[in-house]
């Protein structure tokens, strides 16, 4: 029962051609197609009237209307309206079409707000259409998004026929609606798409209204179904189980110079039950930076290898991989277990080893960036797969990794909290365990904020740290606009501060740096060869360097929460008492200042975390930015959370009492989405 294609019903390639760029190929694609807003011409207000800052219509005759100059070329327009009261109206580009329809002594209906203006009261770039027994519109006018060349009539036209062609009972069942005060989904619909004039603009608007609770329900409604579906065939799916002694994890946890914290053991222990059963794991290790999750990965590697599987280990950027290849090969190393390196920058033929490697058995362990997930590598017998600091992965490559391990054991890890609301949506088919306590021994990080003109003593913190055997991270502006300034300015920062400390040697490392001048000035700092690393936000994730104790970081302002809790993270990893500096640039937004409170004042991942949501929303957390797919249209995560937990209950009962409908909800509902819901 799947929805009806567009191609089967209408005719125009052209017009399928644009729907196509929409996304819209279904009817249903179609009818839940929402307007971003509504213009209301279903009633004219007299300029006596007329609210300020606020949508209206006016009719009104053309009294004057002139081309000036100053201070840019510009169309004015003096309207007057039955009342007598007179209106400017101001185009600041304009066609000579738009000068006929004003010409002097026609009436017209203007479209707009009315605002306090250099000429008194104006509207600015109104909306004209020509008043000549036109008659006024009986629903607000939706306004839908749309593309070039497909008109928002054209657009009405086709989302009505829609509306009027799909079946008009409800496929929910009376009940669910009933318990939840929702109107039906037809007639949910009919009033966003052609609101009566009842209505005002400003109840459309508001998530509040009972028809767009009845969207967002049947939005999260669906995801949540498909949540719980890929969930059940995963406890359905077939995984090796590990039958493991750990009996090498035993003996390299023997030889650590540390004992692991309650924390570090107890995820453990979730973690080595999971890998004992028969399905995969899907098991989410988090914990904030610093906490030792990479012990705990490496531990539980140690056992899968024993039992004679295979190990993958994938890190978001080379610098990270480089750096689990050196930690994993220090610790496995003893073991015998032979380690292959993948990443995009290794030569042809190393790749082509590193390959056979895997694909022979011959190496146990694979280490290195998504090109371990490229379509060529094939491994041997496949046990467990680590991904580390796994939000910076984009969806799709998380899809990818997805297919290919979709019967292997999975341990994904994060130092950004999952906040609740997404840990119950889009995460719903993870399991969490949470180290929460970081190894004993650090001494707090102190986050100061100075003011970029301070620069001067800033530097002289350096030289203190430095003089004191320790070592700094000085981390650049994020130059976003353009990556060519990134690295210019990496590069002068790094001249700069030679200039200034001549005493000391400063490395620097950046993006566009090849992977081998990556890894040499990660090991010369690792080393101590130098003393002070300029470095963009590269270092942003997971590097580990405890004698560096002083973080500088130049216009924070300009970067995210979570970004300045991770690049904070890199300091305090050691026993050293450690300091964050953040520049700041003056003017500051009051945004900025806010966040920067936030940064200052908290040090705990998961509030952050939250504040961040709250700031930029759920896209940063999901790496879904990049890929530009829409995760949820209609629900907010935050505002919806109600609509959400019933979402979730309904979901359990309707796969255990409804198949059919669960079907044929998620048909309508996910007809080219369904991907990306549970990504
Ligand atoms: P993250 O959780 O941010 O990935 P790492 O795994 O890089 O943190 O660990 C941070 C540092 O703490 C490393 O130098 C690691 O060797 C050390 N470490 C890990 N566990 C412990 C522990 N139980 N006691 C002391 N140090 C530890
Ligand atoms: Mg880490």
């Amino acid at each position: 029962m799947n929805p009806s294609q567009l191609s089967e019903i209408h005719s125009s390639p052209a017009t399928l051609r644009k729907l196509d760029k929409l996304n819209l190929h279904t009817e249903w694609d179609l009818v839940l197609h929402l307007p971003l807003r509504y213009e209301d011409e279903t009633r004219i207000t007299p300029i006596a009237d007329a609210p300020l800052n606020t949508p209206i219509q006016i009719e009104a005759t053309v009294l004057h209307q002139q081309i000036q100059f100053k201070p840019r070329k510009q169309l004015l327009v003096q309207i007057q309206d039955p009342s007598g009261n007179i209106l400017h109206l101001r185009f600041l580009h304009f066609y000579p079409s738009q000068q006929q329809q004003l010409a002097v002594g026609k009436t017209i209906r203007a479209l707009g707000e009315i605002k306090h203006g250099f000429y008194g009261d104006e509207m600015i770039h109104p909306k004209i259409r020509a008043a000549s027994k036109q008659d006024l519109a009986t629903t607000l006018t939706p306004v839908y998004p749309t593309v070039n060349g497909l008109s928002q009539l054209t657009l009405r036209k086709l989302i009505q026929t829609a509306l009027a062609h799909i079946p008009d009972e409800d496929i929910l069942p009376d009940h669910i609606l009933q318990s939840l005060h929702l109107p039906s989904l037809l007639e949910s619909l009919n009033l966003l798409h052609a609101p009566p004039p009842e209505y005002t603009i400003r109840d459309l608007h508001n998530g509040a209204l009972p028809a767009w609770q009845r969207l967002k329900f049947d939005e999260l409604l669906a995801q949540q179904l498909s949540m719980r579906l890929a969930r059940q065939k995963r406890l359905t799916g077939q995984a090796a189980a590990i039958q493991s002694q750990h009996q090498w994890a035993t003996a390299l946890l023997a030889q650590l110079p540390f004992a692991l914290t309650m924390a570090q053991q107890r995820v453990l222990a979730d973690i080595r039950t999971d890998l004992a059963q028969t399905h995969p794991m899907h098991r989410l290790l988090q914990g904030d930076v610093g906490s030792g999750k990479t012990i705990v990965a490496a531990l539980a590697a140690l056992s899968v290898i024993e039992a004679g599987f295979q190990v993958a280990v994938m890190a978001p950027t080379e610098i990270l991989a480089e750096q689990h290849y050196q930690k994993l090969s220090q610790w496995l190393r003893p073991f015998g277990i032979q380690i292959a390196w993948l990443s995009g920058s290794l030569k042809k033929r190393d790749k082509e080893q590193a390959r056979a490697a895997l694909l022979s058995g011959a190496a146990q362990l694979a280490i290195g960036t998504h090109a371990l997930f490229q379509d060529d590598v094939v491994f041997h017998q496949l046990g467990l797969v680590i991904v580390d600091e796994q939000h910076r992965f984009g969806v799709g490559q998380r899809l990818a990794l997805k297919n290919k391990g979709h019967d292997v054991h999975q341990l994904m890890m994060s130092a950004t909290p999952i906040p609740r609301t997404l840990a119950m949506s889009f995460f719903a088919d993870l399991d969490v365990s949470a180290i929460d306590e970081l190894p004993p021994g650090r001494t707090p990080i102190k986050t100061r904020l100075v003011n970029q003109i301070r620069r001067r003593e800033v530097e002289g913190l350096v030289r203190h740290a430095c003089a004191q055997g320790r070592q700094a991270y000085w981390v650049c502006p994020l130059i976003e606009e353009s990556e060519t300034l990134q690295l210019q300015t990496a590069v002068d920062t790094q001249i700069e501060l030679q200039a200034a400390l001549p005493e000391l040697t400063i490395g620097l490392v950046h993006g566009r740096m090849k992977a081998a001048e990556k890894a040499a000035a990660m090991n010369a700092f690792i080393q101590g060869e130098t003393q002070v690393l300029v470095a963009t936000t590269v270092i942003e994730v997971g590097v580990d360097v405890p004698n560096a104790s002083l973080m500088v970081i130049e216009h924070a302002e300009r970067m995210g929460l979570s970004q300045l809790h991770q690049l904070r993270g890199r300091v305090g990893r050691g026993a050293a008492a450690s300091s964050c500096i953040l520049l700041f640039g003056e003017p500051l937004s009051e945004l900025a200042k806010a966040r920067l409170k936030v940064i200052y004042e908290e040090h705990d991942g998961f509030e952050i975390a939250r504040q961040d949501l709250n700031i930029r929303g759920p896209g940063e957390f999901l790496g879904a930015r990049q890929s530009g797919a829409p995760l949820l249209r209609f629900a907010n995560l935050e505002e919806d959370l109600r609509l959400l937990e019933q979402a979730r209950h309904w979901a359990a009962w309707l796969i255990e009492y409804r198949p059919d409908v669960v079907e044929a909800h998620l048909n309508r509902w996910l007809s080219n989405r369904a991907q990306y819901l549970s990504a």
